[in-house]
């Protein structure tokens, strides 16, 4: 029964039932040098094998339990293919694990890790919703109010279709503007 656990998102899979879902943290360094350093720590003894990618995340995960042999895939970077071994083969020739880690740290390590996109744009969809929201409401309770103060009779004979008209295509332009200028800062 295979137990293992992803050491970037703390994803944790035990046989066949997950632990731990994980895939909510991030590696504070690009994803070709978090997996390279898990392959890295593998092959140095630190950590138990590698074994497949992390569902949650595609990183490498780890065996936990017991001894087998470590699957180690290329990794593909900004320069270009990295292949895991004694040697690991990059993009500037062969070279010996301990040469392949330096060169791999002096490459990517100065990088900084991309943001997570899903949460920058859930909170940028709620600033360019909030004033369009704001801005409806107030013309609905102004609405509410001229309805309640002059009376629905008088409004429904004389002003109301084009009354509502002219507010309808306010709320919408007022509304597209607001959007847009959001937009562009
Ligand atoms: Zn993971």
């Amino acid at each position: 029964m295979t137990h293992q656990r992803c050491p970037n998102c703390f994803r944790e899979e035990k046989g066949g039932s997950v632990l731990q879902a994980g895939g909510g943290r991030r590696p504070v360094v690009v994803a070709e040098l978090a997996a390279w350093r898990v392959f890295y720590a593998a092959m140095q003894g630190q950590t138990g094998p590698v074994t497949v990618p992390c569902v949650a995340c595609g990183l490498p995960m780890v065996q936990l339990d017991g001894q087998g042999d470590s699957h180690f895939w290329p990794i593909a970077t900004a320069a270009g293919t990295v292949v895991p071994g004694h040697p690991t083969v990059t993009p500037e020739g062969s070279m010996p694990l301990e040469r392949a880690n330096q060169w791999m740290e002096d490459k990517f390590s100065k990088i900084p890790a991309t943001p997570r996109q899903s949460h920058l744009g859930a909170l940028w969809f709620v600033y360019l919703l909030v004033p369009t929201f704001l801005w409806l409401s107030a013309v609905f309770f102004l609405l509410l109010l001229l309805f309640v103060a002059v009376g629905a009779n008088f409004m429904d004979d004389v002003i109301d279709f084009p009354f509502r008209a002219v507010m309808g295509v306010g709320a919408l332009a007022l509304g597209l503007a607001l959007f847009q200028a959001t937009r562009k800062r």
